[in-house]
């Protein structure tokens, strides 16, 4: 301890490192910082070996990535704070042909190649794209019920994590939102009692991080369908998971997809681009040219506009879907590992592991889809367990590259369901570091 901190130049000298890195000016900013706040702290200043250790530190986090890319050893396919689904590793070039016709040297529209291939999977007459769900529902509450009446039962007013409540929603679309039923049971009756001259659409909402089971009623999609058109009113799905395949073979339940509920009557069905679709972020809206046309005019479509990125993404996830390959999506190739499989991959890592002397086990456990889908259900998974370290877990966090796991029964488990088989080794090398950087 000392009165006096370290001169400035003292202290540049010895962080070589980081000012090759980042620059001297950017480093001296840092240590200014980082004195100023040593200094309002009050008492003496810590010695100058100290101090370096505390600006390394802090220069090292600067100079990481800003969005590392991570080993999801969580369990959780697709977890929000990951990023949600794993998407295909492709990028937007600098320049692209967006929103330009090659062939006539004229300005193009930007959603017609995803548009076509939405309409073709699908199997609808018109698509649209912004960018998340929630835009979806914005877009087209704005466009069809501003000032208007949007019946929903009351079993179905949800919230998103992130700040999604659908009664909100509806207030800033400027749709009047006209509650039907009970929060376990809705009939199609109390729909049919609700309807009025001010009445734009019938909403249904999918539970889509939330299970209702006992005693528990809604009338099924088809019935609604026809009570809407028999009314001349919209009826709209806000599907929410984009679920566009039969689970089952994955070891989940059946729950309704896309095409079935655009089969069962729906005008227009809505859904994230990053949870089972499995691709970008993006808000996507399929269903009848004559619903989605409004929107399309709408002020407001232009400010929910996808990005480029996405469009490219989106447009080679579909690719992967029209052409049969399901197994090229990250996402699906993650859900079709099974359990025998990865019950082998964790036995080797775990013998890996032991040999350098890491006390590492295995054990079944419960992964999940997550993201608010398939609420309540688990896919049988392995993972390699550690005896719990929070020290560890830090490490492994802190790691190049970053590998995030879950801390369950007093253990710290790697679970293999969101791991790419290809990043066993990268896998085991980060858990052999961490540990001998926490025991050492
Ligand atoms: C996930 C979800 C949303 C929100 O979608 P974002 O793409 O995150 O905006 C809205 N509705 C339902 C039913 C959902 O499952």
């Amino acid at each position: 301890m000392s009165g006096h901190p370290p001169a400035v130049h003292r202290l540049l000298a010895a962080l070589g490192d980081a000012v090759f890195r980042l620059g001297r000016e950017t480093v001296k900013g840092v240590i200014r910082d980082h004195l100023a706040q040593l200094r309002a702290a009050g008492g003496p200043f810590p010695e100058a070996s100290e101090i370096i250790g505390q600006l390394k530190a802090k220069l090292a986090a600067m100079a990481r990535p800003s969005y590392p890319p991570v080993i999801n050893a969580t369990g959780v396919l697709i977890h929000t704070n990951l990023g949600r689904s794993p998407r295909l590793p492709v990028e937007a070039p600098g320049y692209l042909a967006l929103e330009f016709d090659l062939e006539s040297g004229e300005r193009g529209e930007r959603l017609a190649p995803v548009r076509e291939k939405l309409c073709r999977y699908f199997g609808t007459e018109d698509a649209l794209v912004v960018t998340n769900n929630a835009a979806a529902l914005l877009l087209l509450l704005a466009a069809h019920a501003r000032g208007r009446q949007v019946i929903v039962s009351r079993g179905e007013l949800i919230e998103i994590g992130g700040s999604f409540r659908l009664p909100e929603i509806m207030a800033e679309a400027g749709a009047r939102l006209v509650e039907v039923g009970c929060t376990n049971r809705t009939h199609i009756a109390d729909y049919r009692k609700a309807l009025s001259p001010e009445t734009a659409a019938i909403l249904q909402v999918h539970r889509s991080n939330f299970a209702m089971t006992g005693f528990v009623a809604t009338p099924d999609t088809a019935s609604l369908a026809q009570l809407a058109h028999e009314a001349g009113v919209g009826f709209w799905v806000d599907q929410g998971s984009g679920c566009h395949v039969d689970l089952r073979p994955y070891g989940l339940k059946d729950e309704p997809t896309v095409q079935e509920l655009l089969a069962a009557g729906a005008d227009v069905v809505l859904f994230s681009g990053d949870k089972l679709l499995g691709g970008p972020q993006a808000g996507i809206l399929v269903g009848r040219k004559q619903a989605l046309a409004p929107l399309r005019q709408h002020p407001l479509r232009r400010a929910l506009r996808p990005d480029k990125s996405a469009l490219v993404a989106l447009a080679a996830t579909l690719d992967c879907y029209l052409s049969g390959d399901i197994q090229r999506v990250p996402l699906y190739r993650l859900l079709a590992q099974a359990e025998a499989q990865l019950k082998k991959r964790a036995q080797r890592l775990a013998r890996q592991l032991q040999a350098a002397g890491v006390p590492a086990s295995t054990v079944p456990t419960q992964a999940v889809l997550g993201g608010g889908t398939t609420p309540g259900q688990g896919l049988a998974s392995w993972a390699v367990a550690l005896p719990e370290a929070p020290a560890v877990a830090r490490a492994l966090r802190l790691g190049e590259p970053p590998v995030v796991c879950r801390q369950e029964q007093g253990k710290l488990l790697l679970d293999l369901k969101a791991v790419f088989p290809e990043q066993d080794g990268t896998l085991a090398a980060a858990v052999r570091r961490a540990w001998a950087y926490e025991s050492t």
